[in-house]
């Protein structure tokens, strides 16, 4: 904790229903931390504590770079089975957690969670996001990701062939789900020629299907010829040898994570591939959430998620002014605004009671903009 700067991390060890989890607030410096909570089969409680510190700082950094007035947080519940459902008095445990932190953290879905257990932390607490759309949530995040993830592609092109137009364009999609799937249309409908890849043939069939794109084997997704190359599977895909066969100019995809070292980063730009860092790219996911704060609006949303191009255009101008790769650039960009924050509290204090009162979804937990 002290070494990354965490402000605060919360064991969590119910008896009677088997949870086990760990909430981490690493920054509140800009605002409620907010991140996912993720279901995840950890061996030990080290591992989950290891990982939700890295986790949660890595959502500092998204929420800064986003330009969003929040910080980073997370939560890891150690789950061995990830076919199994929680019950409402598993999620009751973990809503009363995330409500005693006072709305320093806000929950939202990661890896293994569900609208549904979203749903159920909210019959608890209000600090909680992506509900129901029904529950006044803003539902599946995945589109306005991959609406963002476009907007990136876009200023990543007019970064390495000076015009946004991706219509010309061939981009390898890995990974074909909620991110990729969608993704995918949006390239098809703006004229691209795309190439997916994924584990699972029913999600590379229905799209080879409806749309007529090509699928090629995964362990050829990073290695196709082509322009651009979007990781919207795993984290961890770029590593020093898979960037060594890498045959495109961009990378630029929705995967959290996908440096699997700090200095691929560094081997990509001396390959002369532009790489268009992960944590920027894939922000629409956050943004689209931070909506929930000021009353859910799916336009808005959209438009949040097309900034993202913008976001993206600057850091691949201050990496030039910087001389350094993409990826430090972003991280140096949200590190300086977090310190520049200008209110001098250092840590969030929750705001308008009425916000957090009733277990209604969370609508007004910020002013709305004057
Ligand atoms: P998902 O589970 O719907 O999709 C992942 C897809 O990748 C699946 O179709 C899976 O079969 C496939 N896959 C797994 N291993 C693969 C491999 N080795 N090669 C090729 N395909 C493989 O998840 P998602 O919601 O689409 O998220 C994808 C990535 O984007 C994750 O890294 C996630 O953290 C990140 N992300 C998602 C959002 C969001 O809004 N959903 C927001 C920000 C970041």
């Amino acid at each position: 904790m002290a070494r990354e700067g965490h402000e605060q991390v919360v064991l969590v060890a119910d008896e009677p229903t088997g949870v086990r989890a760990v909430i981490a607030v690493h920054s509140t410096a800009l605002g409620p931390s907010l991140g996912g909570i993720r279901f995840w089969h950890y061996d030990t409680e080290a591992a989950a504590i290891e990982d939700v510190l890295r986790l949660s700082e890595a959502m500092t950094l998204k929420a800064a770079a986003a330009g969003l007035d929040q910080g980073g947080g997370k939560a890891v519940v150690r789950w061995p089975d990830p076919h199994r459902p929680r019950t409402p008095e598993q999620l009751a445990v973990l809503g009363r957690a995330i409500h005693e932190l006072g709305g320093r953290y806000l929950a939202a879905e990661d890896v293994g969670a569900t609208t549904a257990d979203m749903d159920g932390i909210a019959a608890v607490t209000p600090w909680v996001t992506g509900v129901s759309e029904f529950a006044g949530g803003s539902g599946d995040p995945s589109p306005v990701t991959a609406v963002g993830v476009r907007a990136a592609m876009r200023a990543a092109a007019t970064e390495r062939w000076g015009r946004p137009d991706l219509g010309d364009r061939h981009v390898v999609v890995q990974g074909a789900g909620h991110v990729g799937s969608a993704l995918v249309r949006l390239l098809v409908a703006d004229g691209a020629r795309v190439t997916i890849a994924d584990v699972d043939d029913e999600h590379t069939g229905a799209l080879v299907r409806e749309l007529g794109v090509e699928a090629v084997p995964v362990d050829e997704a990073l290695t196709t010829p082509c322009d651009v190359v979007a990781p919207c599977a795993l984290g961890g895909v770029l590593r020093a040898d898979t960037v060594d066969r890498m045959r495109c100019e961009v990378v630029c995809g929705g995967a959290n994570n996908q440096l699997a070292t700090d200095d691929a980063d560094d081997a990509l730009a001396a390959r002369g591939v532009l790489y268009a860092p992960d944590f920027v790219v894939n922000a629409g996911g956050i943004l689209n959430i931070a909506e929930e704060f000021v009353g859910y609006a799916h336009e808005r949303a959209l438009a949040a998620a097309e900034r993202v191009g913008e976001t993206t255009a600057r850091v691949f101008a201050l990496a030039r002014e910087w001389s350094v790769a993409p990826g430090h650039a972003a991280e140096r960009m949200a590190r300086e605004r977090i310190a520049r924050e200008p209110f001098g509290r250092g840590r969030w204090e929750p705001g308008d009671p009425a916000a957090w009162t009733g277990g209604a979804p969370l609508t007004a937990l910020r002013p709305a903009p004057a």
